[in-house]
């Protein structure tokens, strides 16, 4: 049973019916064998860019759709509810956008940015090292100017896309406040082909197996000067507030991959007999069911209330660390209780919940853990805490 919604204009409602259909028609079919055999799709996302499902959440002017995220947000989750590496992979594509969107000149946007947006180009983010993924201003990779370049050196660990993106957002450390780690780091934007800039094998993982993660190496890669978004040392704020919107991205891809675990897990249960009848007639298996399509819903309705923050321009980070969290976590438990519902068979690979039971356990571990969310959250909540006491005094 797909999701009812509720859109905000009727061309938002087209669009989602579109995506609707182009994912059970191009998408359901290979996901599964494509996954079995970790093979990258990246047709698909050329067939996304192509129909212009790769820039929605930005500016029309430069290629992209032009959609507010409570729109943005109902497509990722309808392309995860039948494959969550590809709705992973249109995040991730998004987050690697969101510097140049946010904080290039006219003249890089104006360069780089349609063929980003408009699909051509797929996109990569390297923030993460193999010692620094919690806490990223530890990171070691560097990045030295030299006349009109920069000469960039080390390994950033667990790029999405690695080896199969056309440029890559990377966060290096430039010299600058030796007081301050976080304010040496700069955000620059490399193109696949430069020379000394090489991926490694991919990592075997448990999940999400048709998207491929690898740690990207740098060595004396050389760009020139104009590929450093925004000013030196302003890297991490550049990175962590796409992780914000980022972090958007992944509760929407980790509540559709759960809505998918759902569907199979009913329609299962309307046919599966014991005892002399439907087990979704007993209720001691109903309940279960009932139990995930209320996560589903909590989990969709803090989505989209973050969203609609960040659609009118309020704050919206603590938000999206609870979506995120929320988000993730009832995937893990709706994904295991969808094996539950199907019994042995859900435990084979016969049936794709395994699959997306393997899936939702890195939703909660990317972008930002969710010890990660809770801390924000919990800073968030200090903060107001000061305010009270100083309103009060
Ligand atoms: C499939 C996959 C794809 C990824 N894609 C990307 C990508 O495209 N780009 C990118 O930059 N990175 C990417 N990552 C990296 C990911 O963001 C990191 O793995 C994540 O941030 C956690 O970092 P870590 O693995 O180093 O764990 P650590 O930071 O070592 O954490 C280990 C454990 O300690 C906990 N922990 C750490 N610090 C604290 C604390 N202060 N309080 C409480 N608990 C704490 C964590 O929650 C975790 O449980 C990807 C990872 C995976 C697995």
């Amino acid at each position: 049973m797909p999701a009812s919604r509720v859109l905000p204009t009727e061309e938002a409602a087209d669009l989602l019916k579109l995506v609707r259909d182009l994912a059970t028609k191009e998408l359901l079919p290979r996901a599964a064998q494509d996954e079995a055999t970790e093979t990258f799709p990246r047709d698909v996302f050329t067939l996304l860019g192509r129909s212009g499902l790769l820039g929605l959440p930005y500016s029309e002017e430069y290629g992209g759709g032009g959609q507010p995220y409570e729109v943005y947000l109902q497509v990722l989750e309808e392309i995860a509810s039948v494959w969550s590496s590809v709705g992973v992979g249109v995040s991730v594509h998004a987050l690697s956008c969101f510097g140049l969107v946010e904080h290039g000149t006219d003249e890089q946007k104006r360069a780089w940015l349609p063929d980003m947006l408009g699909g051509e180009l797929l996109g990569a983010y390297c923030l993460s090292e193999a010692h620094a993924g919690s806490d990223p201003a530890a990171m070691k990779t560097t990045a030295r100017r030299d006349g009109d370049s920069y000469v960039l050196n080390g390994a950033k660990a667990w790029t999405t896309h690695g080896g199969n993106a056309d440029f890559y957002k990377v966060m290096a450390r430039t010299p600058g406040d030796s007081g301050d780690r976080s304010r040496s780091i700069s955000c620059f934007l490399i193109p696949a082909d430069t020379a000394g800039f090489t991926a490694d094998p991919p990592e075997k993982k448990m999940g999400l197996t048709g998207s491929s993660t690898t740690t990207m190496r740098l060595d004396d890669v050389r760009i020139p000067a104009e590929r450093l978004l925004g000013n030196e040392g302003d890297g991490l704020k550049i990175a962590l507030a796409g992780l914000d919107s980022g972090r958007l991205g992944i509760a929407a891809v980790a509540t559709g991959l759960a809505q998918g675990a759902l569907d199979q897990a009913v329609a299962y249960a309307k046919t599966r007999e014991t005892f002399g009848k439907k087990i979704i007639d007993h209720q001691g298996l109903a309940f279960v069911l009932a139990d995930m399509e209320a996560a589903i819903q909590s989990a969709r309705a803090m989505v989209l209330h973050a969203a609609r923050l960040k659609d009118r321009g309020l704050p919206f980070s603590r938000e999206a660390s609870i979506a995120k969290m929320v988000a993730t976590d009832n995937a893990m438990k709706v994904t295991t209780d969808a094996v539950q519902v199907l019994g042995g068979y859900g435990y084979t690979r016969d049936f794709p919940v395994e699959r997306y039971m393997r899936e939702a356990k890195v939703m909660q571990i990317f972008e930002g853990t969710n010890q990660i969310q809770r801390m924000v959250i919990s800073r968030a909540l200090a903060k107001d805490n000061n305010g009270t006491i100083k309103e009060s005094n």
